[in-house]
């Protein structure tokens, strides 16, 4: 299964200021001097070399593609939604699945510019869990709130409700939405491939981490090859931010040790923090998952030694995810 994450922010889009790019161009050169770097050839292998980045996060809101056989499933529809229209376009495809976590601002915020909608050729299918979930969405194309009413579309947009904890099957790919702890609700997914288990838990608490609070829920963590998790806070921000809706890497890391997750993908990064603090909460992460393995390595050594790989997402990030056997 390959992931392409279009955007990795929470709540709201992040603009690269001048003040950030000089700071990304500073991390850079120190980089490049730490590896003893003298020549313009020198420098520009280490920049194509995927090992120096990410420079920077990004800006956009959360938008993630799941790829399996040549279809393409999106999940939330926040502001890195553009950015695949335009790849979309260019590879001249008009048919969309969409799947919906919530109707929060930073999760379809993008629809409104996604120019397939105005096609008259093209047709989206919108895959959702919570009730009314169509009425809030066409709620927001009012002609008061965007100019364009819901009315004026072009493109077929089809709805179709999922039920909690029900496999749904596209082709020989299963999507079952489970339960968030999120205020209002929210619904992560679990993509099960003939070849790979692929799990989205955006946005989320965790407030629920034993066997007896996770419940039927627990299940849909279970072994995933790959978990993209709601990693807005640091830890020592959590106790300030109870009921926010948002959990530290931390929590998705104990989660990966317990449910034997192989990799844990950080994202719905928080709007305010700067690349450098993204690059701490990384190498925090690893210390701690380095500071717990030791309680787990029976269960793990044979599987995946040294325990889950934790990876910072960014804007443009793509993986290709396998089962780890
Ligand atoms: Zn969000
Ligand atoms: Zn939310």
């Amino acid at each position: 299964m390959h992931i392409k994450l279009w955007g990795t922010r929470g709540s709201l889009p992040r603009a690269l200021t001048h003040q950030g790019f000089k700071d990304a161009l500073q991390h850079l050169l120190q980089l490049a001097l730490e590896r003893g770097i003298k020549e313009i050839g020198e420098l520009q292998t280490f920049i194509a070399d995927d090992g120096c980045v990410p420079l920077t996060c990004g800006g956009n809101t959360t938008c993630t593609e799941i790829r399996h056989r040549g279809d393409s499933y999106i999940v939330d529809l926040g502001t890195g939604l553009v950015a695949f229209a335009e790849e979309q376009r260019a590879a001249g495809n008009r048919s969309f699945t969409f799947l919906l976590s919530h109707l929060h601002w930073d999760h379809i915020l993008g629809l409104p510019f996604f120019p397939q909608v105005y096609d008259r050729g093209c047709e989206i299918n919108i895959y959702h869990v919570h009730d009314h979930a169509p009425d809030y969405l066409r709620i927001k194309f009012n002609g008061v709130n965007f100019p364009v009413r819901w009315e004026e579309l072009s493109a077929a947009v089809n709805f179709h409700q999922l039920r909690l904890h029900q496999p749904h099957r596209f082709n020989d790919l299963t999507v079952t939405p489970f339960l968030l702890d999120h205020p209002g609700g929210s619904y992560g997914y679990r993509f099960d491939s003939p070849t790979a288990a692929v799990g989205i838990a955006v946005d989320n608490e965790l407030k629920r981490r034993t066997a007896d609070e996770l419940g039927a829920d627990r299940k849909l963590y279970q072994a995933l090859d790959a978990l993209l998790f709601d990693s807005q806070y640091d830890s020592n921000e959590m106790a300030e931010k109870y009921d926010w809706g948002h959990s530290s890497p931390t929590l998705g890391i104990d989660l990966a040790f317990q449910e034997m997750i192989k990799t844990i993908v950080m994202v719905h990064h928080n709007p305010a923090a700067d690349d450098q603090r993204l690059r701490d909460k990384l190498a925090r992460a690893h210390q701690y998952a380095a500071a717990t393995y030791p309680r787990h390595r029976q269960r793990w050594e044979q599987v995946q030694a040294g325990g889950p790989r934790i990876i910072s997402g960014y804007d443009g990030l793509e993986l290709e995810i396998a089962r780890v056997s």
